[in-house]
């Protein structure tokens, strides 16, 4: 009998002496001999088998001094993978959209859409992206000192206040008001250094930018500045992923004609550019002179439209490792409200994943987890850090019996055989889309990249 529980690796704040000679006492009071120094001195020797997951029992020497230094993984039996392998897929199937001149910006905002901007970023990059854009100052601040030096776009106009960070680190804002672009240019001449800017045009979706029929205007308020310098001009469509297209075309054609205007009064608007994911496969005719893409970077469809016209691969799985289980007698209930009641012949496992860690509990008794390549029903009632799901134990026909185990894998989000449980579905059934609920798995996960 092992009296250290397994996985136990020592309290922080508790001296190392004093811990080993107390385990040596259990080990004792059992006829145990004292627990052996380890054989490579500051190794860890794990408490369950790194392949299979199972507990295994061992003596478990470790360095106080280094328990830092445990994996995340064995620390929490929760957590994401992102494939950065589909990453670049999806950058290289949407490059055959694109004329050879056409620019790809990643849109790697909110942490590449809770992927990891900086992973994301440098695999986009190394695929044939050629920028990048995020939604904030921090957001770009972020990527430059991870060391990325690739252009980076913010696709909103900042706080005035955040000017000096925007020419610190060489980020392009967005900008629609005049006294921004002012304020924004004079702080750049005073570094004797250029000011670049995007220029957002409003053509319809009344979120940002410059209403379409007023762009002129506004560069003539601010050109005389010498260091404003409009590196390109932008829009951003509202319908790009609906059935219809009247309004997206009405969209496209103020574009035009706003573009059309900007060039008739003798400015260059510079890089133009206004398609995301969906404009990017359905509409070629507004990719002009760069696309952004967004959700599909990530191997998401941004509508059913898209399906038969690129192949994308979802970049992040969810996984989790089963932490207990039990035979719930017929008619008892699980979880908070007791609503599932158990039907008899069933083991009720749990694993440590919640809605605090994205998994809606809108989801709750309405999605499937993957054990050994087969569905499995979440039941009850989904908790903020963990929840249960059912496996029918009777043997029935030539099926083969999963006995599911502590410390056995399960697939929250992924595919494994023929099973496959997708965000696309956890976003149908919330009525919701896929950026939320990819966005809802960072929070509190940690990051596998493969
Ligand atoms: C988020 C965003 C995108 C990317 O959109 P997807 O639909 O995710 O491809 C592109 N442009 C702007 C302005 C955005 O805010």
């Amino acid at each position: 009998m092992n009296d250290l529980p397994n996985g136990f690796t020592g309290f922080a704040g508790v001296d190392r002496e004093q811990f080993e000679s107390a385990a040596d006492a259990i080990r004792r009071q059992h006829g145990e001999e004292p627990a052996p120094e380890p054989a490579v001195p500051g190794s860890f020797q794990y408490a369950r088998d790194l392949d299979s997951g199972r507990r295994v029992e061992t003596e478990l020497p470790f360095d106080m001094n280094r328990i830092d230094d445990i994996p995340p993984l064995d620390q929490r039996w929760a957590w994401v993978e992102i494939d950065l392998s589909a990453i670049r897929h999806n950058v290289a199937e949407t490059r055959k959209f694109l004329q050879p001149r056409c620019r790809l910006t990643a849109v790697v905002k909110a942490d590449a859409y809770g992927h990891g901007a900086v992973e994301v970023s440098k695999a986009a990059l190394g695929a044939g992206a050629d920028r990048l854009a995020v939604a904030t100052v921090p957001e770009a601040v972020e990527l430059r000192k991870a060391g990325l030096t690739a252009p980076i776009l913010i696709l909103a106009q900042p706080p005035a206040t955040s000017i000096p960070l925007l020419l610190g680190y060489n980020i392009t804002p967005t900008i629609y008001e005049p006294d921004f672009a002012v304020a924004y240019g004079e702080a750049a001449d005073l570094h004797g250094v250029k000011a670049p800017y995007h220029l957002a045009v409003n053509t319809g979706m009344n979120r940002i930018g410059v209403r379409f029929d007023h762009v002129v205007e506004f560069l003539h308020q601010v050109s005389f500045h010498r260091a404003l310098e409009l590196e390109g001009v932008f829009t951003h469509y509202a319908t790009a992923d609906c059935p219809e297209t009247l309004d997206f075309n009405i969209q496209a054609r103020h574009f035009a004609d706003a573009i059309a205007a900007v060039r008739a009064a003798g400015f260059d608007p510079g890089i133009v550019h206004s398609a995301n994911s969906a404009a990017i496969y359905r509409y070629p005719d507004v990719h002009f002179d760069m696309v952004r893409l967004g959700i599909s970077l990530y191997g998401f469809h941004p509508c059913p439209e898209t399906r038969g016209m690129v192949d994308l691969r979802p970049a992040m799985s969810v996984h989790a490792r089963i932490t207990d289980t039990r035979f719930v007698p017929m008619s008892e209930g699980v979880s908070y409200g007791l609503h599932y009641r158990s039907p008899g012949s069933v083991k009720i496992c749990t694993v440590p994943i919640g809605y605090a860690d994205g998994l809606r509990r809108g989801l709750s008794s309405n999605t499937d987890f993957i054990l050994g390549g087969r569905y499995f029903r979440q039941v009850g009632n989904i908790c903020m850090d963990q929840c249960m799901f059912e496996v029918d134990m009777r043997s029935y026909g030539t099926r083969d019996r999963i006995d599911p185990q502590v410390g056995d894998e399960v697939l929250i989000v992924g595919s494994q055989g023929i099973a496959e449980v997708t965000i696309d579905e956890m976003a149908e059934k919330l009525g919701s889309i896929q950026h939320e609920i990819a966005i809802g798995f960072a929070q509190r996960m940690e990051r596998i990249y493969t």
